[in-house]
């Protein structure tokens, strides 16, 4: 694989967008997997109870496995939860098991409960440089679809938003809702996230509507929308039966030159300019 340059300082990515079966999870663990083969050091924390990522990546991730969940809840450190990517080199990956479908809940009357993630991720990143281990180059946080807590503390951990959008009807619906919210978290909770990237996801070009949903897209997010769109690709959709990312399951697929295409893009950006 093409190896890439580091990033010059770590970049906190999260992935995000209310609407569910848009593109979230398949974005987060294609673009994870394509950044460490390509040299990166990349850890993906699930944070959606569903545990989709997990699963793409052949995480285990059964109730009584240690989690993100514990994390929050502040029993546990991430050193203590996180796990390798069994199939994926310098892949680290932070499970979600169904329990999280309760912290929402449990999470709102906790002290601090909108920085949890990032406090324990500000931990994590200590104690790694305690151990001696590298610095970490992208952190994926794969978000479930709603604005509730749990996302609300990825956006306190991350610097960056990435939005998946599916090219179809209704598809900029919402996305206002969305970037009010990561503005009321700039304001209040976390004065360094920015939505960074914007990518077309499922976008089949043949049609005229993808092409008006992209440009539509393009008009309102010039900075933000990657050239590279994530076209429909069947193999993409079987990849996470078998356990596995796109990249391993068929690397010459469209799906995995597509996603390898928009990883290199989003290295080349660098880091974004702090606000
Ligand atoms: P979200 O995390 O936003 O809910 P997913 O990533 O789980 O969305 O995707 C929803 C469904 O669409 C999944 O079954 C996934 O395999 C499928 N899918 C995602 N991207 C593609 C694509 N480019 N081509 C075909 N199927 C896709
Ligand atoms: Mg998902």
């Amino acid at each position: 694989a093409r190896r890439l340059a580091r990033p010059e300082r770590t970049r906190v990515i999260t992935t995000s967008n209310q609407k569910g079966g848009v593109g979230k999870t398949t974005t987060t663990v294609n673009l994870a997997a394509a950044l460490a083969r390509a040299g990166m050091r990349v850890l993906v924390i699930d944070i959606d109870p569903q545990g989709n990522a997990s699963t793409a990546l052949n995480i285990p991730h059964a109730g009584d496995v240690p989690s993100v969940y514990d994390v929050l809840l502040d029993e546990m450190e991430i050193q203590d939860v996180v796990q390798d990517a069994p199939d994926v080199d310098g892949l680290q990956v932070v499970p979600a098991t169904i329990e999280l479908a309760g912290a929402e809940i449990e999470l709102v009357s906790l002290v601090a409960r909108e920085q949890r993630l990032s406090r324990a991720f500000e931990r994590y990143v200590a104690w790694r440089a305690e151990q001696g281990q590298e610095r970490l180059d992208y952190v994926f946080i794969d978000c479930p679809p709603s604005l509730g807590l749990l996302t609300v503390n990825a956006f306190v951990a991350a610097e960056e938003v990435l939005i998946p959008i599916q090219a179809e009807y209704y598809a900029l619906e919402g996305l206002s809702q969305l970037l009010k919210n990561v503005q009321m978290i700039q304001k209040h909770l976390n004065s360094r996230l920015q939505v960074t990237t914007i990518l077309l996801t499922m976008f089949d070009a043949r049609t005229n509507l993808a092409v008006q949903v992209a440009e539509e897209v393009r008009a309102h997010f010039p900075q933000q929308l990657l050239q590279t769109a994530i076209p429909r690709n069947v193999r993409i959709s079987e990849a996470p039966s078998y356990q596995q990312t796109v990249l391993t399951y068929d690397p010459a697929s469209a799906g995995a030159v597509a996603y390898r295409e928009a990883a290199v893009e989003i290295a080349g950006r660098g880091a974004p300019t702090p606000l």
